[in-house]
């Protein structure tokens, strides 16, 4: 059990998301109490799709939540990518048994709210964790044998250490690494899920796809069981609003994706509400971890969302995390130092790589061929062999 000054105080977790909830069930797991404490009045998701590559399955095993995850999930039969201009198919991944054979996990997809569901659950399932709302986390001192959290209703709280798993603008991070805004991308994410009923059978597919067009990419995919219809619609934009999930403006929309092949057009128009994203990362950091205070998830290493990892690496950060605290219970400083330089090279390649797949899915004239030149043809092991790095382990 972690102590502190002979006392049995809890981790403290600023931040309810994805990573917040799924940091508090790995170390509840573990044994240890946790306290997490969320700004919004409930425990929510909103958003749409979320990918699930295999080697989030591996962490997921480790805290005994995979079965759980894959239960409302959709398990595409492969990924392809087409060429939004021509419809040409620039690669098609097979997603099936030798996909699984090969990293040991299979690949899904599923809702943010069901993700997050599985998580608030598991927790919720713990005596260990404790889940408080309405709780804006403003400041902490790390007293060197205990963490003093205060709260924005004048609340001061005190626990053994403190994760700040509270997002892309975390105070946390603020002062522990000092790095100030993020970096906005210039590309702006619109986002939309149908009912599988309002998909004309035509445009409807098992698979994740993605169109591949100059400036914007648009996936489309099945989720919960193939009960809805995932659309996402990404194009450079000078448009910046700090912030993310504010109402998409459609004429905008429509200008970027003007031209593209048909199959996309038709499903653009399906669409009545978008919600939109201004898409921000980071440049990688290391260290990330002060005495009694580590970061994880989008605040430790926010990342542009091309190789579909921010929730995973977050989960992957969480298992790690309550790994190293057990193996080092009684010097918490140690093991968050253990975590971070566990986890800083893995997450800022993920964040590099992510930019460096934008480019490729925006490409257009000569890179655009190129681009078809490199992928096209390739066998299913050649392509296995370049996803080797992510999803081979954790
Ligand atoms: C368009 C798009 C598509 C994506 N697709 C994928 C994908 O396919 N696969 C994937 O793995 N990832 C994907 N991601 C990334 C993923 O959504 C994020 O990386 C993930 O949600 C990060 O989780 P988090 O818990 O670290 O942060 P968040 O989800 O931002 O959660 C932070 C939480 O902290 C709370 N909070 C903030 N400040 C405070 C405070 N001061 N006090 C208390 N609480 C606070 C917030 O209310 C929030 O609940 C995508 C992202 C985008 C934008």
């Amino acid at each position: 059990m972690a102590t502190a000054n002979g006392l049995d105080l809890p981790f403290l977790v600023a931040g309810g998301g994805i990573g917040g909830l799924i940091a508090a069930y790995a170390l509840a797991h573990k044994g240890f109490p946790v306290r997490v404490f969320e700004q919004a009045p409930e425990f929510r998701e909103v958003g749409a799709g979320i990918q699930l590559g295999p080697n989030v399955f591996q962490a997921l095993e480790r805290v005994g939540l995979k079965a759980d995850m894959l239960a409302d999930a959709w398990t595409p039969p492969s990924l392809q990518m087409r060429d939004a201009l021509t419809g040409e198919e620039v690669t098609s991944i097979p997603l099936g048994e030798p996909f699984r054979r090969r990293f040991g996990q299979p690949y899904a997809v599923t809702h943010r709210a069901d993700i997050h569901a599985v998580y608030l659950r598991a927790c919720q399932s713990s005596n260990l964790v404790s889940l408080e709302n309405n709780c804006r986390v403003e400041d902490f001192i790390d007293e060197a044998d205990a963490v003093t959290l205060r709260l924005a209703d004048g609340r001061e709280v005190r626990g053994c250490a403190l994760i700040g798993a509270d997002g892309m603008w975390s105070r946390i991070r603020g002062k522990i690494i000092g790095d100030g805004a993020p970096r906005v991308s210039g590309h702006i994410a619109y986002r939309a899920v149908l009912r599988r009923e309002d998909v004309p059978d035509d445009l409807w597919s098992p698979d994740m796809t993605l169109w591949a067009g100059p400036k914007t990419h648009f996936v489309h995919y099945p989720l919960r069981r193939g009960t809805l219809y995932n659309l996402v619609a990404v194009f450079h934009s000078d448009r910046y609003v700090e912030g993310w999930n504010t109402e998409g403006d459609r004429d905008e929309l429509w200008k970027r994706f003007n031209g593209q092949r048909p199959e996309v057009l038709r499903l653009l128009e399906k669409i009545e509400t978008w919600r939109m994203w201004v898409l921000c990362d980071r440049e990688p950091v290391k260290d990330w971890s002060k005495g009694r205070v580590t970061l994880l998830g989008d605040a430790a290493h926010p990342m542009l969302q091309y190789l579909a990892q921010g929730a995973c690496m977050a989960t992957e950060d969480a298992v790690c995390l309550a790994e190293k605290v057990a193996e080092s219970p009684d010097d918490i400083p140690a093991a968050f130092k253990a975590y971070d330089k566990q986890r800083y090279l893995r997450t800022g390649q993920v964040q590099i790589m992510a930019r460096v797949y934008g480019e490729f899915y925006h490409a257009s004239g000569v890179t655009a061929e190129l681009r078809y030149h490199a992928l096209h043809g390739r066998t299913a092991d050649q392509a296995y062999d370049g996803m080797e790095w992510l999803y081979g382990g954790m």
